[in-house]
């Protein structure tokens, strides 16, 4: 059954499109979820964790720890009436044109932000199979696609990229190359290693100079993840490519909202679409550069 599934979607790229698109927009509906409770979830741990420490208000925290809340308790609901999602209001995208974008209970809309995300994970995924095709790199990449669009939203949020994303990433990058699915394990562990500290080195002299705080931790770590991915050559790439997304997001929303220069921009969103284009693209991107410049 599993072989032949692999074989018709080796034989059949059509098979294999459709078939990445609609197992993505389901993951993109669970991403939904782990971007809007994954957040709640560490808050809480750490609220917990505060008050053991000061072995106060126990009795809180034993209440807080008898609700259980993660990312399959409690089922999904809406917000105002409580009222349980069934299986069928539950299809991606589907369900928010059928329900017309309204609890089908108490009709509060439901933000479009939920069926966005869900088409952004299954279009992502799909550009990944059409690039790559079937091959060793496709399930990586479209494994790291699931994990940035969390982060990305997540960072939006909550300016936070937290480790129980960008670890298992990091994982998943260093133990794919021991295949030399994108490069060599040497390689792979020399481009994390460098993306990391390059980002460190620039948030250490920005608040030398500066005094403030321009990145966070998880900006290093996610680019860790990508510069296991594309290697040390293609580093200042993923740089120069995250500062100019970073500057026509930044001036858009400058122009078209409140946002001035002093508003805090995450970082992690510009650093994964970079990263993301890179990944796919960095190779034919080098050999123009090259080609035009050198
Ligand atoms: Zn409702």
């Amino acid at each position: 059954m599993f072989d032949q599934i692999l074989d018709a979607l080796e034989t059949f790229p059509l098979f294999l499109y459709g078939f990445t698109f609609v197992l993505s927009l389901l993951v993109g509906s669970f991403l939904n979820v782990v971007i809007y409770r994954l957040p709640v979830m560490m808050q809480n741990e750490w609220d917990c964790d505060c008050r053991e420490l000061l072995a106060d208000e126990l009795k809180k925290t034993k209440a807080k720890e008898a609700t259980p809340f993660n990312l399959a308790v409690p089922e999904s609901h809406c917000p105002k009436c409580k009222h349980k999602v069934k299986p069928w209001q539950n299809i991606p995208v589907i369900s928010y044109l059928l329900l017309k974008g309204k609890c089908g209970n108490c009709n509060t809309p439901i933000s479009l932000r939920y069926p966005a995300i869900e088409l952004l994970t299954a279009i992502a995924s799909l550009t990944v199979v059409m690039v790559v095709g079937f091959s060793p790199q496709a399930p990586v990449l479209i494994l790291l696609t699931w994990l940035f669009v969390a982060l990305i939203f997540i960072d939006i949020d909550h300016m936070l990229l937290p480790d129980q994303i960008t670890q298992p990433a990091l994982w998943l990058v260093i133990i794919s190359s021991i295949w030399g699915v994108f490069l060599s394990p040497k390689d792979a562990i020399i481009g994390a290693a460098s993306g990391y500290m390059f980002l460190w080195v620039v948030f250490w002299g920005f608040k030398l100079v500066t005094g403030k705080d321009g990145m966070g931790y998880g900006d290093f770590k996610l680019m860790a993840v990508v510069g296991g991915v594309v290697g040390v050559i293609q580093l200042p790439m993923v740089i120069l490519l995250s500062s100019a997304v970073g500057a026509v997001i930044g001036l858009s929303m400058m122009a078209f909202s409140k946002a001035d220069r002093t508003t805090h921009i995450p970082f992690g969103p510009y650093i994964a679409i970079a990263g993301w284009i890179t990944m796919l693209w960095g190779d034919g991107i080098l050999a123009w550069y090259l080609r035009v410049f050198v």
